[in-house]
């Protein structure tokens, strides 16, 4: 499985700013629409979305802002209803506001996905005066009907693909997309969720998979997704977790021609050539 990996003049890059690699940093929230959406009631055991709300977001801007870094949030329509001041902060922090669910939906959706779809749409555009144009699936959920209803909506990107080391055009309804790229996002390897779900890595394992990864990744496609979530449970909202969150964002400053990148930057830049990132595939 390869795309079209040619560009090997090291004059020329594929990555704006003829950088070396490219690191998107994403951001999703989890907040509470996650309980709300497994119809959990929010208390005890059920308020670590919250948390994200109340501690980690404010935790990871702080970092961010720090490192100078801007980031895409990834946010779900009834988070955004629940906390608009937040929605507003982190958008005029210079952050990218996407979409990520109404409340979460990590199951198949069938017939009711393109009115969510529209929900949270005009939720998030509502709250910070710009319309989202990008997506990720909560739990990587989604059907025939997801990519149609996105680019009706006006959107360019879908960062819930597991498939492959670098972006590639989108098929939709049977034809390569020239306007949609796919932006692929391992949640695995570049995760928090994973390593802390059940508190089985230590944040120092975690940094340290992540450098491994990120150093791997810069020497063959030059490609790094990076997620976190600011959540308390599977999330990197907690002190020592997000001090780990701090020291990868410090090291990866220094990886010599990697650039930070929000992915709606990523995904304009992608689109105006679309011709690099069409899939040779049979
Ligand atoms: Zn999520």
């Amino acid at each position: 499985m390869s795309m079209d990996h040619s560009i090997s003049n090291e004059t020329k890059s594929r990555w704006p700013g003829g950088a070396r690699a490219v690191i998107a940093v994403t951001v999703h929230m989890d907040g509470p629409a996650v309980e709300q959406g497994r119809k959990q009631n929010g208390l005890g055991m059920y308020s670590k979305g919250r948390y994200s709300a109340r501690c980690g977001v404010p935790r990871h801007l702080e970092i961010l802002a720090r490192h100078g870094i801007s980031a895409t949030f990834f946010m779900c329509g009834y988070d955004a209803e629940r906390y608009p001041d937040l929605m507003r902060d982190v958008h005029g922090a210079g952050h990218e506001i996407a979409a990520h669910g109404y409340q979460h939906e990590g199951f198949d959706l069938g017939d009711q996905e393109p009115a969510l779809l529209e929900r949270t749409h005009a939720i998030l555009s509502d709250c910070v005066g710009e319309a989202p144009v990008g997506w990720c699936s909560p739990s990587g959920r989604k059907s025939t009907l997801t990519l149609p209803t996105l680019r009706r909506l006006g959107y360019c990107y879908d960062a819930s693909e597991k498939d492959d080391d670098l972006p590639y055009l989108a098929n939709i309804d049977g034809r390569v997309a020239d306007d949609f790229i796919i932006l692929p996002n391992n949640t695995i390897s570049l995760d928090d969720a994973p390593l802390f779900t059940n508190g089985q890595a230590t944040a120092a394992e975690a940094y340290d998979n992540w450098i491994e990864e990120l150093h791997a990744l810069v020497q063959t496609d030059g490609y790094v997704h990076f997620t976190v979530h600011p959540r308390a449970g599977y999330g990197s909202g907690t002190p020592a977790r997000a001090a780990a969150f701090d020291r990868f964002l410090e090291t990866a400053k220094t990886v010599p021609g990697l650039k930070f990148v929000k992915l709606n930057e990523l995904a304009n830049h992608c689109l105006k050539r679309p011709e690099l990132w069409r899939e040779p595939r049979a």
